[in-house]
């Protein structure tokens, strides 16, 4: 979502006449957009800041604003702690600084990626204990169907080939709104448009995940087969402790309706280790739920509490950096194995290649499960479907050619 909105703001800057440099020096105008979900982000925004306070001393008449999850509420305690910037603004709130003024819904860059963003639901309502999101984005707001509709035609006219639709929670949008339309519905609307090839939606939360969504992933021939399902923990007590709403158990029933209506599908998932109280055991019932419902990627990261929320509140952070480093270890290792046994099944296979460019003089797109796939060929192929037969995986990616 930071990305989407950094590249929003990227058009936005060139509409009103700035060039991208290649480093602060050369720049007038800085923007530092925060990430704040866990410690490690939040350091390295942290010393980006640190490094245009000395700019700052240097060149005073650099602007300098900053965005993002590390922008609270507390403008005036911000301001103290970082007096060198001139300009706070919240994650996904409009850009109004130095003369320039972001229209509503906002700019959108005139040149499309391949694959393009759209956001439809900003904020979260559902304060998972560890999460600091909806303390920094506020509660659900979703944008109505016929905006994200205008949005991804226009996007289409502009070059996209693909649509991702972004939210915190993108099961939950539209029940703010008083149509309460759903994701299916969404998605519906968007199978229709001319010119768009390619649908997908980031992130779905497995309480809220309903038969509806998994009927249109199945029935809507645009919507690609790969769903980004956070499970988090496979041990009941930590889900309980973490406020997830679901069971284990619930869960994997979750899955197997997903399989058995889109039996193609791709799954990915988040897990964070170390969270307060999992004990050996309990990390042991999440390598055991990994192993069982053999995910095509997994996303680990380790626990690490954040002001706000309840569990940095309520629990002690009990584990420690060493463990919770050997643990993300042994769910990397246990994870490259079983996707190099699912990519390794697609060997001689043809996949649909959208290709979004050029990497070291190959061919890089995605297949329609969302697999990185790499392949060399002289025509030009840059946002087109390429038929490619693999040849080469391994649990990251897949290499293959064009069969004349
Ligand atoms: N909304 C999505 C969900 O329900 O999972 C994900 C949003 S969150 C911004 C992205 C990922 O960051 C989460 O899936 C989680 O694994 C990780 N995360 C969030 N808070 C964390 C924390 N305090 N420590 C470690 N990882 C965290
Ligand atoms: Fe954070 Fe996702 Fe939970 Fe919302 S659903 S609180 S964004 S982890």
């Amino acid at each position: 979502m930071n990305q989407a909105e950094s590249e929003r703001l990227e058009a936005l800057l060139e509409s009103r006449g700035y060039l991208p440099v290649p480093g602060t020096e050369e720049a007038d105008l800085i923007i530092i957009n925060s990430c704040v979900v866990r410690r490690s982000a939040e350091n390295r925004a942290l010393n980006k800041l640190m490094l245009l306070r000395h700019l700052k001393k240097k060149c005073p008449e650099k602007k300098v604003a900053l965005t993002g999850c590390l922008v609270s509420d507390d403008l005036e305690a911000l301001k103290q702690q970082y007096p060198f910037v001139d300009h706070f603004f919240k994650a996904g709130e409009k850009f109004c600084f130095e003369g320039i003024t972001d229209s509503d819904p906002g700019e959108l860059p005139a040149q499309a990626s391949v694959s393009s963003p759209v956001t439809i639901i900003q904020g979260c309502n559902n304060y998972c204990t560890y999460c600091i999101v909806p303390y920094r984005r506020g509660r659900e707001k979703s944008r109505p169907p016929a905006e994200i509709a205008r949005e991804a035609e226009t996007l289409v006219v502009r070059g996209a080939r693909e649509i991702v639709l972004l939210g915190q929670n993108v099961d939950s949008y539209g029940q703010d709104l008083p149509e309460k339309p759903d994701l299916a519905n969404l998605l519906e609307m968007l199978n229709g448009i001319n010119g768009l090839w390619r649908i997908r939606f980031l992130t779905s939360h497995p309480k809220d995940m309903s038969l509806r969504l998994i009927e249109a992933i199945a029935s809507l021939d645009k919507v690609c087969e790969k769903v980004n399902l956070p499970v988090q923990a496979g041990d009941d007590e930590i889900l309980a402790a973490m406020g997830r709403g679901y069971t284990a158990e619930q869960y994997i029933t979750l899955v197997e309706s997903l399989r058995k209506a889109v039996p193609e599908i791709a799954l990915t998932t988040d897990v964070i280790v170390g969270f307060p109280g999992e004990d050996e055991r309990r990390f042991n019932n999440t390598l055991r739920l990994l192993r069982r419902i053999r995910f095509d990627g997994v996303h680990a990261a380790m626990y690490s509490p954040r002001p706000e929320t309840l569990a940095a509140k309520k629990f002690v952070d009990d584990v420690s950096k060493d463990e919770k480093k050997r643990r993300v270890k042994l769910v990397e290792e246990m994870q490259a194995e079983i996707a190099g046994v699912i990519n390794a099944r697609l060997a001689g296979q043809k996949q649909e290649v959208l290709v979004e460019g050029r990497k070291k003089g190959r061919w890089y797109g995605r297949s329609r499960s969302d697999k990185l796939v790499f392949f060399e060929h002289s025509g030009n192929w840059s946002g087109r479907l390429a038929p490619v037969t693999i040849e080469n995986t391994s649990p990251w990616s897949l290499k293959g050619r064009i069969k004349q």
